[in-house]
């Protein structure tokens, strides 16, 4: 499903990139074109180097192009956590770096006076429930501690405490809201030229480390051979060195877009507790949209998805009875376990390799601050905040819970649910479902579509080789382990794997 964003441009109006067809030789190859890619893009163009882009499928279409798009440093309640956990230096460091971020997009926006529907908003972390209210004013409190700006506010001050349960806010000012589909290709259109290629659908399936270069092994045949590689495909595509896989789960959201005959609402919003609800305005030529994004679960978790959108519905209906839904899509992200992101060098083993990833759902304004430092890596310059953002970090592991969440849910996947026997017969499965079955001793992932036609696939990862799960929702296949997600024929559609079924 296409989210809002992707829908609301007219197709024709986009650019299209040739595939890359053969051998080619450059001085930067950054594989993945999402907002981190082609932020890096439109950073190196002033530098006259030649860099080629390659993405697998069309520029901005997945996790970028999928999201809420607020433009904010206010990500979640984040503040504490991180004055608790890294010291108050730290917490200043992180919010300086996602203001400027904001600001920095808003420059280019300018700048390049790109069509974007970008506007400033204030935005809300806010609470329905009493109990949350303190972490609120100990949030607020803390971040203007260190200079920061953010108001602790009460139900009456904040504008949509009359559409939905609000007991308390913080706020922050001067945040924004846009498009990331138009702004994506904008940049793609800026920077492709004779020095920097972009490619679509043009997949890398392989990484080989030489002495003095990478080359990178594409689907279509062709191999780039670069100085620099930067892996911006969200989650890295090669596992070792890196090991991101230890560090990292996915986790997804849905949302539903609602049009509606006015502006409801000014501000973005997300609430402090469980379950995760999210608001936003977006505005077009033909009015408003409300988008409401939730119903969160670790991606590939086996459980009954039927309702993800229905549940989210119900929250647009409560805030706007009139109003016509009209768009469901969901994404993925990378959550890191101390919820910062990894951006900087790729391994301390590899030369000249970089990667940016775990934005946490907050890659806005990370996938900005992170084509910053990349850049300053490859030009060699000192960026201030490299060292709250350094990929290689090995530090006392303080989310023990995750850690053997991810640890379980390998062993589970990878050992434990192998050697399980499927009980269900082929002909016990119903229309429109999908189900592990044991077929001449071997394990076979069946779809049966509503005409009674049959789907098969080899049910096991080709990331790591976990044990697939079923998602009753999209009818796909879905990695527990790392995320990676494949339709009802086992075509890949979420890395990190980079191949089909
Ligand atoms: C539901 C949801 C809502 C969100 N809302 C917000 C928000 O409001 N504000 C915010 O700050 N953040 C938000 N985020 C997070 C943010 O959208 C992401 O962190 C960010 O878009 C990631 O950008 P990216 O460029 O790193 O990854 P992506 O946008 O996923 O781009 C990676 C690209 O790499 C390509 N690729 C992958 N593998 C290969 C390969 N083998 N070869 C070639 N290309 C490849 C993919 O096709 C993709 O286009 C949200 C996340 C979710 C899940």
């Amino acid at each position: 499903m296409k989210s809002y964003w992707i829908k609301s441009v007219d197709e024709k109006e986009v650019n299209k990139f040739e595939r890359l067809q053969e051998n080619i030789k450059t001085d930067i190859c950054i594989i993945g074109g999402g907002l981190t890619g082609l932020n890096l893009m439109y950073n190196l163009r002033k530098y006259n180097i030649n860099t080629v882009l390659i993405e697998k499928d069309k520029i901005c279409r997945s996790t970028s192009g999928n999201s809420t798009a607020k433009i904010t440093s206010q990500h979640g309640l984040i503040y504490k956590y991180l004055a608790d956990s890294k010291g108050i230096d730290y917490a200043k460091n992180y919010y300086k770096a996602n203001e400027e971020a904001i600001e920095n997009i808003a420059n280019i926006i300018n700048k390049e006076k790109i069509e974007c529907d970008f506007e400033y908003q204030p935005s809300y972390v806010f609470t329905g429930t009493i109990e949350d209210i303190q972490k609120l004013k100990d949030e607020t409190n803390v971040i203007n501690s260190f200079g920061g700006k953010a108001e602790y506010l009460e139900a009456k001050d904040i504008e949509i405490s009359n559409l939905i349960k609000t007991v308390a806010g913080v706020r922050f000012d001067r945040q924004a809201q846009f498009n990331p589909y138009k702004y994506a290709n904008a940049l793609a259109q800026i920077c492709n030229g004779p020095r920097m290629k972009i490619f679509e659908e043009t997949k890398a399936v392989d990484v080989i480390d030489e002495d003095d270069c990478y080359i990178i092994k594409t689907e279509n045949g062709a191999e780039i051979k670069t100085k620099y590689l930067i892996l911006t495909t969200k989650y890295p595509i090669v596992n070792i060195p890196g090991f991101y896989f230890l560090k990292m789960y996915q986790s997804t959201s849905y949302a539903v877009g609602m049009r509606t005959k006015e502006k409801i609402f000014n501000g973005m919003y997300i609430n402090s507790e469980k379950p995760t609800i999210s608001l936003r305005m977006a505005k077009d030529k033909d009015g408003y949209v409300l988008i409401v994004v939730g119903s969160d679960h670790k991606t590939g978790e086996e459980m009954d998805l039927s309702d993800s959108y229905t549940r989210l519905e119900k929250i647009a209906r409560e805030i706007y009875p009139n109003g016509e839904i009209k768009y469901h899509w969901n994404t993925e992200d990378c959550i890191t376990l101390d919820k910062i992101p990894y951006i900087g060098e790729f391994s301390k083993v590899w030369e000249n390799c970089f990667v940016a990833t775990g934005f946490n759902k907050w890659g806005i304004t990370s996938s900005k601050i992170a084509a910053d430092i990349i850049t300053d890596k490859i030009l060699g310059f000192k960026n201030e905040y490299e060292e709250i953002f350094t990929s290689t970090r090995v530090e006392p592991i303080k989310n023990i819970k995750e850690v053997g969440n991810i640890v379980k849910e390998s062993i589970d996947s990878l050992v434990i649910k192998k050697l399980e026997i499927p009980k269900e017969e082929i002909n016990q499965i119903q229309k429109g479902e999908g189900k592990i079955v044991e077929i001449d001793g071997k394990k076979v992932g069946i779809y049966k579509n509503e005409k009674d036609e049959i789907y098969k696939v080899d049910p096991v990862c080709k990331h790591l080789g976990c044990e697939l799960t079923w998602n009753n929702l999209d009818k796909t296949w879905d990695c527990p382990c790392h995320g990676s997600r494949y339709d009802y024929k086992g075509r890949l559609l979420y890395g990190p794997s980079v191949k089909n079924l």
